[in-house]
């Protein structure tokens, strides 16, 4: 790998843009989550961009206990993030269903089952400091190794 590829992993690792998306849930997760972005826990000090841009995302927060009406839309989206990409899932509820998954119910998870999970935060809901623990640890891992292919 070249320097200037290293170099380019190393910064793009300390300014990540994450994308999120709520594929049915109770809303107390992307609470949460937009409790990051409160000057309590201020997520944008640590170089960390939240938006609901899939172009323009490394991370995608999946939150919810994945309806069918939003498979085939979280699969849209997470083919729009760019590589090199990861996504986590926030919450019980894309991890199992959580209080949703019933004999009755009709949802379809986990969010694994769908699109690649690399690392799950369980809670219901699970704490901002949780979760920006699992983007800040996440981030380095993505770019390493990376290399752009050649246009
Ligand atoms: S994990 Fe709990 S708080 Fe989060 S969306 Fe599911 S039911 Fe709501």
């Amino acid at each position: 790998m070249s320097l200037l590829q290293k170099l380019k992993n190393r910064v793009r690792s300390k300014s990540i843009h994450v994308c999120f998306v709520d594929v049915g849930s109770c809303n107390g997760c992307d609470i949460e989550v937009l409790a990051c972005l409160a000057p309590r826990y201020d997520i944008e000090q640590y170089g960390i961009y939240v938006h609901n841009n899939p172009r323009e995302a490394d991370i995608l927060l999946v939150m919810g206990a994945v309806t069918p009406q939003w498979v085939d839309k979280l699969v849209a989206i997470w083919e729009k993030i760019p590589e090199p990409k990861a996504a986590i899932a926030i919450g019980n509820c894309p991890i199992s269903g959580c209080v949703y998954n019933r004999r009755d119910s009709y949802i379809d998870p986990p969010a694994a089952k769908h699109i690649p999970i690399a690392a799950q935060v369980p809670g219901c809901p699970p704490r901002p400091t949780e979760i920006l623990a699992a983007i800040l640890s996440l981030a380095p891992t993505i770019f390493e190794n990376y290399e752009e292919k050649k246009r």
